[in-house]
């Protein structure tokens, strides 16, 4: 069933544990996923990027999705990632998306109040809830599309100020990790996600999750983080799998059900990490 992202992370602060956003773009992938959230009995987040449009629009996307988050046994949010274009964001509120991020986190901290402020009252006066950001999550040299590599460490009070003052949803905040594939682990700084945690009862964020250790996305839950993000894992699994089954005799058919069996494992890998697996 479709839900909010405001309804499917109300609980996990309090019961320690976060809901993954698994960023899909084919129907194997999302297939896949909702598979894994269902054997599990877990809530799970779906939904494409703005930086993965160009293979297929967000209507294509929403289309495909929409209905697949509805027939699905567990709650679902359908959630538009990192919309750096508000024109976008507003057509993924129209469009039936029950979670948006409105990403404006390169902008200084007074104009992303502003403009996040200004999104958020669009998303809640259509049922839609809103993720923003604050500090920078970079991006790791091979990430997709990446637009800037340096992080930039969210500030604990600038956080605090900045749900005070714009109603957001969720907060994605930047204490280490980057977008795409690590060469080296980061070194998350967990004092600044409990200060940050302290300070804020919106729900936390943390983006750039594929290649964290086991240990790391369980400390980053008992402190604070209520949904993690994963797209490159997912999407090299799924690459994996279609290499290992490809064959002279096989088609793109033939390669539906092991794309489908790959990320289906991942994701259930990925539940039992954060602790959400029996939530729904
Ligand atoms: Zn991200």
């Amino acid at each position: 069933m479709l839900v909010t992202l405001q309804e499917i992370l109300k609980d996990t602060r309090e019961k320690r544990y976060a809901v993954g956003l698994f960023n899909c773009v084919t129907l194997e992938m999302t297939r896949g996923i909702l598979l894994a959230a269902e054997e599990l009995r877990s809530p799970v987040i779906i939904g494409p990027a703005q930086i993965l449009l160009p293979p297929a629009s967000l209507e294509d996307y929403c289309d495909m999705m929409l209905g697949m988050a509805r027939r699905a046994r567990v709650p679902v949010a359908l959630h538009f990632d990192h919309g750096f274009d508000p024109d976008l964001v507003e057509r993924a509120i129209a469009l039936g998306f029950s979670s948006v991020m409105y990403d404006c986190s390169l902008l200084p901290i007074d104009e992303n109040i502003r403009r996040t402020k200004d999104m958020v009252k669009k998303a809640h006066a259509a049922g839609c809830s809103l993720e923003a950001e604050i500090g920078h999550v970079g991006s790791n040299e091979r990430s997709v599309g990446a637009r800037i590599a340096d992080s930039v460490y969210t500030d604990p009070e600038d956080a605090r100020l900045f749900c005070a003052e714009t109603g957001c949803d969720a907060l994605a905040v930047a204490i280490g990790t980057a977008h795409g594939l690590y060469d080296t682990p980061p070194a998350l700084s967990f004092d600044a996600l409990r200060h940050i945690r302290d300070l804020c009862d919106t729900p936390l964020v943390l983006h750039g999750g594929s290649g964290l250790s086991e240990e790391d996305f369980r400390r980053c839950v008992l402190d604070g983080i209520s949904k993690i993000n994963i797209f490159t894992h997912n999407n090299l699994a799924a690459a994996r799998a279609a290499v290992q089954s490809f064959s002279e005799k096989t088609g793109a058919f033939e390669l539906m059900s092991p794309i489908e069996a790959a990320v289906r494992q991942e994701t259930m890998r990925h539940i039992r990490m954060f602790g959400s697996e029996g939530r729904a």
